[in-house]
């Protein structure tokens, strides 16, 4: 099987690299990363990938040093980044964080290939063009969110006509009992400690605000195409069910692992069949006991969010991410406090629903972008006036 790893260098792309390191029948075709040359050299090495690409045009020369004499061919910058995903491959790990990941994914599917996709920003960006191009190019897209995989785990023989509802569960990060008091004054460092997942920074932040579940609520209406109603998040602080899907009979099928993304990256690689992984078992004894809770909507915005834009539907979920990425930029070089990043993207969303066409149905890519560099303007304008 020919791979390839689009931000090979990050949390999940370690995760990948771990998993295909245990692999004596995996070509590596294409690697991408971003700063981190070294890391990257690294890893094309152990791999012997045809292709080693930096998605920075400076980072170059210190990439091409790094594989002189590799036979490793090295590329630099954006276009040489999307140009790689059309190198053929059968398999795709999409892993790179945020909208950047959206042009990759896409060359992937045209060129038929299976994209595990780690990527969530790309179904909250453009999930209905991202599912009709993996169809017309009879290409597969497996999620590889520990909720999602859940969830596509829990479907496995079932008829999706018959689901009721599905469930997707949050460790509810490290603010989880603090008050909206202490929530205004949270810092970057203490958003980062999150209890269970060791994860990049954006996601771990997006895990404190839950505005990463927010994203997943629409991952999951985007990637299954459940309606908004059937879709229901739960706070579960041990993260050791991923997810719950509820059928008309009343059985609710869960997913149950230790928090470690290579169970879902190692599903996706290993599917439709499943084999050996390198994950701990549970020992449900000595977890003992596992709890749940309701969010709290007052605290945590950005779930109300999600539902609002599940309803406007149109470009309201390309707005979303990119104020939310905005507002994260801004609070992590400190501009913004923790609680401003939800009242920013509500306000994005609100100024853009008088006069941008926020609800046409997404047709193109390039309507899509157009919004995307709307949204994220609107998001900088506004956030100005919070600073
Ligand atoms: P990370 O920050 O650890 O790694 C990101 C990777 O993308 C790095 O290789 C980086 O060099 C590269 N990159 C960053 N910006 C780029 C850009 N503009 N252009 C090209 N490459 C760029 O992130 P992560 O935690 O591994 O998350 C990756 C994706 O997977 C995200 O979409 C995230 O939401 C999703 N995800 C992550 C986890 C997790 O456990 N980490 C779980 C579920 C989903
Ligand atoms: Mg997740």
């Amino acid at each position: 099987m020919r791979v390839s790893v689009f931000g090979a260098t990050g949390s999940i792309g370690e995760s990948t690299f771990d998993l295909l390191s245990r692999r004596n029948d995996i070509r590596t075709v294409a690697l991408t990363g971003g700063r981190n040359v070294a890391r990257l050299a690294e890893q094309a090495k152990a791999l012997h990938a045809e292709l080693a690409v930096t998605a920075y045009d400076d980072c170059y020369p210190a990439l091409k040093a790094a594989l002189a004499g590799s036979g490793i061919e090295v590329a630099a910058g954006t276009e040489a980044l999307v140009a790689a995903a059309e190198r053929p491959c059968d398999w795709m790990m999409s892993a790179i964080v945020g909208a950047a990941g959206l042009a990759p994914g896409f060359r992937a599917l045209a060129q038929g290939a299976t994209l595990a996709l780690a990527n969530k920003e790309s179904l909250v960006t453009a999930g209905p063009l991202l599912m009709r191009e993996a169809a017309q190019h009879g290409a597969r897209i497996l999620p590889v969110d520990s909720e999602h995989s859940a969830v596509f785990q829990a479907l496995v023989g079932e008829d999706i006509a018959q689901v009721e509802r599905v469930i997707i569960t949050a460790s509810g990060g490290p603010f989880r009992d603090w008050s909206r008091e202490r929530l205004e004054k949270a810092t970057l460092a203490q958003a980062m400690k999150h209890p269970n997942w060791d994860m990049g920074q954006r996601i771990t932040i997006d895990s404190a605000s839950l505005f990463n579940k927010a994203l997943e609520l629409i991952e999951t209406r985007e990637y299954f195409g459940f309606d908004p109603a059937q879709i229901e998040a739960v706070v579960h602080p041990q993260s050791i069910i991923h997810a719950l899907v509820g059928f008309r009979d009343g059985a609710l099928m869960a997913h149950l692992g230790p928090p470690d993304m290579r169970h879902a990256i190692g599903y996706a690689l290993n599917w439709p069949r499943r084999d050996d992984l390198p994950v701990a078992r549970l020992d449900l004894a000595r977890i003992g006991s596992l709890s749940f809770e309701a969010p709290d909507p007052d605290r945590f915005p950005a779930l109300r969010l999600a539902r609002e834009v599940m309803e406007l539907r149109g470009h309201a979920g390309t707005a979303f991410n990119a104020a939310k990425e905005v507002a994260l930029d801004a609070f992590i070089a400190g501009q913004i406090g923790f609680l401003d990043m939800a009242a920013l993207v509500e306000r994005t969303i609100d100024s853009l629903l008088s006069d941008s066409g926020l609800t046409d149905p997404v047709t193109a890519l390039e309507t899509i972008a157009a919004m995307d560099q709307m949204a994220r303007e609107r998001a900088r304008a506004l956030a100005m006036e919070m600073v």
